[in-house]
């Protein structure tokens, strides 16, 4: 069953939710004060220091980079336990924030998830704004930080609350699902979220004929193979997943007849038919850990290649990916320079937060 393309609704730019101010009181800088740069020259000691580090990433970093990542990765530990702060890395963050200086790794549900359990006051996020916003609604009394705020995301950005209550208006009584790839005002309109692995189960747990299903286009023809419920679907795309095409895979897979090629769910379903395995970015790295193919072809960001490549020297990663230039805006001294001064603080407005957290929750409660 194929997916309708909603394409009647102009979606705008994503609210900035930085603006809105809840009422928890004192920012995290007002809390806590800023600190002084640290110094961060490469020295000795600081090869020393940080050397079991590069053991880590020695397989995708050429030691000529250490030198530049280091300084600021010692900074940054230090400063995390001066401040008692977490970060939480995305799988599509560069290894030496991956690796190096992050405290918790994963999805952005995952993150969300492991934000709501640590005891921090304050968790640094590294990724893109709507991931930094998911946790700022599981854990709304915490100082959830965004390195750089103009960390954006080509789904989220997509649509707005706003073009989420004109579907309901058009469609009405059809039950509406956000893909976790939206923004705080999304999810405080729609039924209930879902990420890549759980959509089919999220649409079906509806009872309903039909549902809507945004904002991804591509991720809501996948489901719409899988399931009879007939989708509604936004026009939204993930920038680095809708470039990959078939041809090119095919390609790829008649050089290598021994290549594995495992695609995200947000590439078009043309391009998951080529793939030996579809799933979430967790499922992708579950896949290359666990089956330990001789080489393989993540249809993904390019980062995760290198972070899953720096603990599988036995896999050769075959590499035809696509940068997300937002998760690329996170580097090492934005990073620091969020844990000194305590920028950018993400704020949503507490009434907004709680109706986004009944979406969230519903989805939890699922699994
Ligand atoms: S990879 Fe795609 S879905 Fe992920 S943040 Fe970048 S644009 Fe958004």
């Amino acid at each position: 069953m194929g997916a309708l393309v909603e394409n009647g609704l102009t979606g705008s730019a994503i609210s900035n939710l930085a603006h809105q101010v809840d009422a928890a009181g004192l920012s995290a800088a007002e809390r806590f004060g800023l600190l002084p740069m640290p110094n961060l020259a490469w020295t000795p000691e600081i090869e020393r220091e940080t050397a079991h580090l590069y053991e880590k990433v020695k397989r995708v970093m050429p030691s000529v980079e250490w030198p530049v990542h280091a300084p600021y990765i010692k900074a940054i530990n230090d400063l995390k336990r001066v401040r008692n702060a977490v970060i939480l890395a995305h799988n599509y963050q560069t290894p030496e924030i991956f690796h190096c200086v992050a405290d918790y790794v994963g999805d952005s549900l995952q993150l969300a998830r492991l934000a709501e359990k640590t005891g921090a006051q304050i968790i640094v996020q590294g990724g893109v704004h709507f991931m930094a916003e998911t946790s700022k609604i599981l854990s709304p009394d915490k100082h959830v930080l965004i390195p750089d705020s103009r960390a954006g995301c080509s789904l989220a950005e997509s649509i707005t609350g706003a073009d989420v209550r004109a579907l309901r208006a058009k469609y009405p009584g059809v039950p509406v699902v956000a893909y976790v790839n939206t923004s705080a005002d999304v999810k405080a309109e729609v039924d209930i979220c879902c990420t890549s692995s759980n959509a089919v189960k999220v649409v079906e747990s509806l009872g309903a004929d039909r549902v809507i299903f945004v904002p991804d286009r591509f991720l809501a023809a996948n489901v719409a193979r899988q399931t009879k419920v007939k989708i509604i679907a936004w026009h939204g795309a993930c920038e680095v997943h809708e470039r990959f095409t078939a041809q090119e895979l095919l390609q790829y897979r008649a050089d290598d007849p021994g290549l594995k090629i495992i695609a995200h769910p947000e590439c078009p379903p043309e391009v998951v038919d080529v793939a030996d395995f579809a799933g979430s970015t967790a499922a992708m790295i579950d896949y290359v850990k666990t089956r330990r193919p001789a080489r393989v072809l993540l249809v993904t960001e390019c980062s995760m290649s290198d972070n899953v490549a720096a603990e599988t020297p036995d896999v050769e990663f075959i590499r035809p990916c696509n940068l997300c230039p937002h998760m690329k805006r996170i580097t090492l001294p934005r990073i620091l320079d969020s844990l000194l001064y305590l920028r950018e603080e993400i704020r949503i407005a507490p009434d907004l937060a709680a109706r986004a957290r009944i979406s969230v929750q519903r989805m939890i409660d699922l699994r």
